[in-house]
């Protein structure tokens, strides 16, 4: 067994000519017998690519005169790996990486599919309206079923996709999706050998996709397969714990993700793994900051309109970007009149990606309770004077 070391290509684009362009390079090493998924792998682990998401396209170039080489299992890698031996230096044949979204990979499947003959699948699946009766009692529309059986008809192709993500989280293994398109859901066991398999495909070209086939016994040792690590994916752990952060007074730490994915689904989670479902669930609930920014000056808008006499602020720089908002509700202002006059002003920093710090004007009533005069958002606690 030798040790190769391999040029990545990566971010570039394949011109007319079948060369590949503008690309950044990185590198591997891997063992001159390592299987298609250890490749695979590899390649992920080193870039960073989460495959329960991605799709990784490997090419290499043989000579001007051929289109490139596409790894795509177990014999290509020993054909690439023969060849790479002759000339083991790093940069001969490169690996050129493609990476495209799962969703991308079915439109252009998609289209392969409307442009080639699709008439023998309407043929085989007429609609006859019984059977359209008998679907409708049943449809699944739940990603998270508690069983997935031959024969089971869900919503979409979305709906059985996640629930093939779940199911493979709770039973400890990976698959390859080995044809997605937008009439069929083929899947297989990342390890090579092994005879466990999935079919779904679309029923009379409907949205709906019906279980066709479904060995879910597995001939492989699943240690092989875990020890691959294509970790049960940020997306599945994180739809599962969103309902813990529904209120934002519950504190559900990555620690408690990894307790309680262990004792309720004996599935073990590293810290990183636990930290990045969290991450998924919050974004799930709440969108990107960027998204609630953008949505600032209508809020602002709207308030200004809705409490009348309301003095609100927003300041932007030169290039439009959010830099103070500051925001007094009239009935603070009418209600100051009637309070102690002293003005207590706190500030807090802000914990999102913009980090900034928040200050807030409180006084008291006769009464002692404590009545919110003002509030900003700021870069910094200062005495700079805002303009
Ligand atoms: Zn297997």
């Amino acid at each position: 067994m030798a040790k190769i070391p391999i040029m990545l290509q990566l971010n570039g684009n394949w011109d007319n000519f079948g060369r590949f362009r503008e690309f950044e390079v990185d590198g591997i090493v891997v063992d001159d017998d390592a299987s298609y998924s250890l490749l695979i792998s590899t390649i992920a682990h080193q870039l960073m690519i989460d495959t329960s998401e991605k799709i990784i396209e490997i090419k290499y170039i043989v000579n001007e005169h051929c289109p490139p080489m596409e790894i795509r299992n177990d014999m290509s890698v020993r054909v690439y790996m023969e060849t790479k031996k002759e000339n083991k230096n790093l940069g001969s044949y490169p690996l050129c990486i493609t990476v495209r979204d799962f969703n991308m990979e079915l439109s252009i499947t998609n289209e392969n599919t409307v442009a080639g003959s699709s008439g023998i699948l309407k043929l085989l699946d007429m609609p006859i309206s019984p059977v359209i009766e008998e679907y409708e009692i049943m449809i699944i529309t739940d990603s998270t079923p508690s069983s997935i059986e031959v024969g089971q008809v869900y919503q979409d192709k979305e709906t059985i996709a996640t629930a093939m993500k779940h199911y493979s989280v709770m039973h400890k293994f990976q698959f390859r999706v080995k044809r997605s398109s937008a009439r069929s859901y083929w899947l297989i066991c990342v390890s090579e050998n092994c005879t466990w398999h999935f079919k779904a495909t679309s029923i009379n070209d409907s949205a709906m996709f019906k279980v066709r086939n479904f060995d879910n016994q597995h001939t492989c040792s699943l240690m092989d397969n875990t020890s691959i690590q294509r970790k049960p994916t940020a997306m599945v752990v994180g739809s599962m714990v969103i309902p813990k952060y529904s209120d934002p007074k519950t504190i559900y730490t990555p620690k408690d993700i990894q307790l309680d994915m262990l004792s309720e689904h004996d599935v073990n989670l590293t810290y990183m793994q636990a930290w990045r479902a969290k991450e998924k669930a919050l974004q799930f609930l709440r969108g990107y900051p960027v998204d609630s920014y953008n949505k600032l000056p209508s809020y602002l808008y709207i308030l200004e309109k809705t409490y009348l006499g309301s003095v609100v602020r927003l300041k932007k720089t030169e290039d439009d970007c959010f830099l103070y908002v500051f925001v007094v509700i009239c009935t603070s202002i009418s209600g100051w009149e009637y309070c102690r006059p002293v003005v207590v002003v706190d500030g807090t920093f802000l914990k999102s990606s913009y980090r900034r710090i928040m200050l807030i004007a409180s006084t008291m009533d006769a009464a002692g309770t404590i009545l919110p005069l003002a509030y900003a958002v700021i870069d910094s606690e200062n005495d700079a004077l805002w303009k």
